[in-house]
């Protein structure tokens, strides 16, 4: 089992499995051109299916996968049907563009969540933000995962005059459709011109959603990094993901995998172990991943330690998010 100095245990891994993407969110993606990684620094899908392994061996009992966009990459169904195979539940993050073609594969290997991005509702904002007008093949998508049984979770990043006054719409969405709506407030991260003060916070916004709704606050699990709410006879629910506002280290369990084969103990953190090249090299990487966990920070990765409202763009020392995997 995983546990770091502050004994917390570590059971869930994500693993990114490109820095591509078919979309260029604001909020993620840099804006000057990036270059990707070359294919002889990915994780290959045999190594990502032996390296989860050795995760699973050490407790690891969930997997998601991420990126970039995950199902850019062509060997997508290999690496998800390895993967299944290992006594973990796997689930994915993805901007839903190419799920269509995955449904027999997600219902073969017993996919039961997913979480799909979408920060808008409508189509011209929807552009404005990814750059790309892929609003209604998005919105397709998601109704025909829903139509297939799947348990959907839809990722909304809030900025402020961005897509705040949507955030009423994306909970009538709840009344009609069992889906589970989640506002995630705004992070720093490199070259993504992020500032305090287009966070829309969760406090921010919450005396006006009570004001609009009849609201039942629900069970919030351990290790959840949501507050979770319903309206009364809606269908679904919605949440709110405090990253920032109310950091939600003290359970975290999570360890990451960047695409080029890097183990980053928290999302914020600036610290990785290159767990690939030792992998390549016929190193035991068990070590290597204790090693980790052991120096993981009780808090944000050990940054922003006057909280989120002292904290300016230029204090982030990390990667993009594209190149982490969300
Ligand atoms: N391409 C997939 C997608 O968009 O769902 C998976 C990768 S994406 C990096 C994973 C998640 O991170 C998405 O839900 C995205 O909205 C979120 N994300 C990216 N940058 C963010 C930021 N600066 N602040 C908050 N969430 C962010
Ligand atoms: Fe691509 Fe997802 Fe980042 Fe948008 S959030 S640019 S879809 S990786």
């Amino acid at each position: 089992m995983l546990f770091d100095k502050f004994n917390r245990i570590h059971d869930y891994l994500r693993i990114s499995l490109t820095d591509n993407c078919n979309f260029r969110c604001t909020y993620c993606m840099p804006e000057e051109k990036i270059q990707c990684l070359p294919n002889h620094k990915l994780m290959s899908s045999g190594e990502i299916i032996e390296i989860a392994d050795v995760f699973v061996k050490l407790g690891i009992n969930k997997i998601r996968l991420t990126g970039g966009e995950p199902l850019l990459r062509k060997d997508f169904g290999e690496i998800f049907e390895g993967l299944s195979s290992l006594p973990v539940k796997m689930t994915i993050t993805t901007n839903a563009f190419w799920l269509n073609r995955y449904i027999d594969l997600f219902k073969k290997t017993g996919l039961k969540s997913l979480n799909i991005s979408i920060d808008s509702l409508d189509r011209e904002k929807f552009f404005s933000i990814t750059k790309r007008d892929h609003f209604e093949t998005v919105w397709s998508n998601i109704l025909l995962m829903i139509e297939h049984g799947f348990d959907v979770k839809l990722n909304i990043v809030l900025m402020k005059n961005v897509n705040d006054d949507e955030i009423n719409n994306f909970i009538l969405l709840t009344k009609d459709l069992p889906v589970h709506v989640r506002f995630i407030e705004f992070m720093p991260f490199d070259k993504n011109k992020w500032d305090r003060n287009k966070v829309i916070s969760f406090t921010d916004v919450f005396d006006n959603i009570y004001r609009d709704f009849d609201i039942i606050k629900l069970h919030d699990e351990k290790h959840d990094t949501s507050k979770k709410f319903k309206v009364t006879g809606h269908q679904g629910t919605f949440a709110f993901i405090t990253t920032m506002s109310q950091p939600f280290c003290v359970d975290c369990n999570r360890l990451r995998l960047t695409a080029d084969g890097k183990i980053k103990n928290c999302l914020f953190g600036k610290d990785e172990l290159d767990l690939l090249s030792a992998f390549r090299e016929g190193q035991d990487i068990k070590n290597i991943i204790t090693e980790s966990v052991a120096s993981k920070h009780f808090k944000m990765g050990g940054q922003f330690e006057s909280g989120y409202l002292e904290t300016s763009a230029d204090d982030v020392i990390n990667r993009s998010m594209i190149k982490i995997g969300g």
